[in-house]
This record gives C-alpha cells, sequence and structure tokens, in this order.
C-alpha cells in the first residue's frame, strides 16, 4: 500500500499564545477527528507533527491516522524556522519510502506549516538541505497575524496563505480547510489538479498570498508589528507575557493583550536568551496583570525585571518579584530604561 506522508510544523513561539494556541490545538483535534472518519484518508494517511520555538522538536514520528493523537502544546521563546526544515528534511529521508525497482514507494509528503512570527534563525541553508531531501508534493505556508514574512515563506513554497481572522473561528475554519484538502489528497487524485481545486475552495478569512502583492503587515524593513515583554505578578510571583501593537503614526507600541505564563501553556527552560532590550520610550503604558488584575507595572533597577503593579506596598515601596530587592518607586526622569523583550 502506498502511504501519504503527511508533515504538520507548527509555530509554537510565544506569540501564538492565546487564541493561536488555543486554536491551533483544537484545530489540530478536529482535523485528526475528521480524517479518521475518512476511509479514503484511513487508508493511505500517516501523520507527523514538529514543533518549533527556541528549537524544534519532533513531537510525533510519521504514524498512520487512527494510531495518531493530538500532540499536547507549549509555547517557548524564538522562533527557529530552520531548525524546522532541517528536522523535516531529515525524518523525511528517514521516513519516505522511495521508489524501488518493481515496487512503488510513498506518495509525495505534503507539508502543511503554520506559523505566526518571523524566523529567528538562519534558516535559507535548511531550506537548501531540505531541497535535497526527499521531494515534497504539496507544501502549504500558513501565516497568521501580522508579523509574518511572507516574502520568507513565499521563497519556501508558492502555496502561501494569509490567515486573516485569527479569533477562534477563523482558526477553526483554516483546520476544517486542511482537513478537506488532506482528505481530498488522500484519494489520490492528480497532483496539480487538487492543487487548484482545494485553493478554489479557500474560506473568505484565508487569502492566497501571490507574488507582489503582500498583506498590511508585510512590509520588509519597518518595526515589528508586535512586541513582546515579560511581567511577573507581584502578588503570585508568577510569570506572563505583554503584547503590544505597534502604532506607525506616534511610532510607539500600545498594549493589547496579557497572556498568563503557567506550565499548562508555557515551558520556562528555554527563557533566558533575548533580543535587543526596548526603550520604556518606545512602549505606551502596560495591560492589567492577567494573574491579580493590578494595574500598572515596574521595573527593578537591580535585576531587570518588569512586575505588576500587585508588587507595590501601602507606602509605596515595592518588593521585586524577581530578586526580592526593596525598591522605592522612582520617577521616570525622562531618560527611558531598557526592558529585555522577548524573542515572540
Ligand atoms: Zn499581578
Ligand atoms: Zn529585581
Amino acid at each position: 500500500m502506498r502511504r501519504l506522508p503527511i508533515y504538520v510544523l507548527l509555530d509554537c513561539s510565544e506569540s501564538m499564545i492565546g487564541t493561536g494556541m488555543t486554536g491551533v490545538q483544537a484545530g489540530i483535534g478536529t482535523m485528526i477527528r475528521t480524517l479518521q472518519r475518512n476511509p479514503h484518508a484511513l487508508e493511505t494517511a500517516w501523520l507527523s507533527f514538529i514543533t518549533f520555538d527556541s528549537r524544534a522538536e519532533l513531537k510525533t514520528p510519521l504514524q498512520p491516522l487512527d494510531e495518531v493523537q493530538v500532540p499536547k502544546l507549549k509555547v517557548r521563546p524564538g522562533t527557529a524556522f530552520g531548525s524546522a526544515l532541517l528536522l523535516l528534511g531529515e525524518r523525511m529521508l528517514q521516513e519516505v519510502r522511495r521508489n524501488q525497482p518493481g515496487a512503488k514507494g510513498d506518495f509525495r509528503p505534503i507539508v502543511v506549516l503554520i506559523t505566526d512570527g518571523q524566523p529567528s534563525d538562519d534558516w535559507r541553508p535548511a531550506l537548501k538541505a531540505l531541497h535535497e531531501s526527499v521531494p515534497v508534493g504539496n507544501f502549504y505556508a500558513i501565516g497568521a497575524g501580522d508579523d509574518i514574512d511572507f516574502d520568507g515563506l513565499r521563497e519556501v513554497t508558492d502555496i502561501v496563505l494569509n490567515l486573516q481572522q485569527t479569533d477562534d473561528q477563523g482558526w477553526a475554519k483554516l483546520f476544517v480547510w486542511i482537513s478537506d484538502t488532506l482528505g481530498t489528497a488522500s484519494m489520490g487524485t492528480a497532483e496539480g489538479d487538487e492543487k487548484a481545486a482545494m485553493l478554489a475552495r479557500l474560506p473568505d478569512s484565508i487569502e492566497k498570498v501571490e507574488d507582489g502583492h503582500w498583506s498590511s503587515g508585510a512590509e520588509r524593513g519597518g518595526p515589528p508589528r508586535q512586541l513582546f515583554l515579560y511581567g511577573l505578578c507581584g502578588v503570585k510571583r508568577l510569570p506572563y507575557l505583554m503584547r503590544y501593537g505597534y502604532d506607525p503614526q506616534y511610532g510607539v507600541y500600545h498594549p493589547t493583550a496579557a497572556h498568563k505564563l503557567d506550565r499548562e501553556n508555557a515551558d520556562f527552560s528555554g527563557r533566558g536568551q533575548s533580543l535587543a532590550p526596548v526603550d520604556s520610550r518606545e512602549v505606551d503604558g502596560c495591560p492589567d496583570c492577567p494573574h491579580c488584575g493590578s494595574e500598572g507595572a515596574g521595573s527593578c533597577g537591580n535585576c531587570g525585571a518588569v512586575f505588576c503593579g500587585g508588587a507595590r506596598g501601602e507606602d509605596g515601596r515595592s518588593v521585586c518579584p524577581g530578586c526580592g530587592a526593596q525598591l522605592t518607586t522612582r520617577k521616570d526622569g525622562g531618560d527611558g530604561f531598557k526592558i529585555r523583550a522577548s524573542e515572540g
């Protein structure tokens, strides 16, 4: 029996936290259940899941569809896209059966990539290595959100899609479409026709990105559309991630959301390395602490931690939840201070 290998590459960088992660987690479950009800898919489809954040990780080696479990996803800093491509190439070399004299090998693998950010590593050599691995059938690269490097994705494949609706519904529609696409592919229709037919059925919330047509967030060279900063709750001492959106008119970042980081949805082991610090003057305010609801935030002059307003006592003094230093509130003299940013 010729198998149809399907490799799903999932970006689990911290910027995916919130509806991105819950949407992908739920969508993967729907996709697996939908395909398991499809007799053609059950006969031919084999699935593998690879995640990438600060590094690439094999979550599920290539397995028959009826044995695949939904992988548990957690966010971590970084977007090691190149490492993911390298791992994909290695796995395909190991797992995909090539044609032998007298025996047909597997169908060309299908790759589905979902990312919401810009790679944090040098991925072009990895792409070259991937091209020297097993030839891929259709490679679907799906970008979600405002910070996608669509130029880069176009170098990887000619099927680049932009998920414009990134709420729960948008993610759900995306995975219905992916399930349909993989179901159709598992019927073994001619590759070219199948690609055109499936792209014709894209829902409104997903746009195909053509050459020379970039969506709003993809201008090159400008500042990133989003910024992520770590906070520490002064009451519960738990970390959280503050999400900011760039306001080109004033050249500052405004807070848009804050997400709890806990052991359920995040892995702290890779944290530590960060990008160039952000000047506090580029950041306009802060979101409420998602752990205790306190407004405001302060920054520790000793360890550099940013902490929520819940750390402030009645006397106006704060105890840094990061290093325990006693801090008096100092009015910002206008010089600004440096804040460590997350890699997103
Ligand atoms: Zn707090
Ligand atoms: Zn401190």
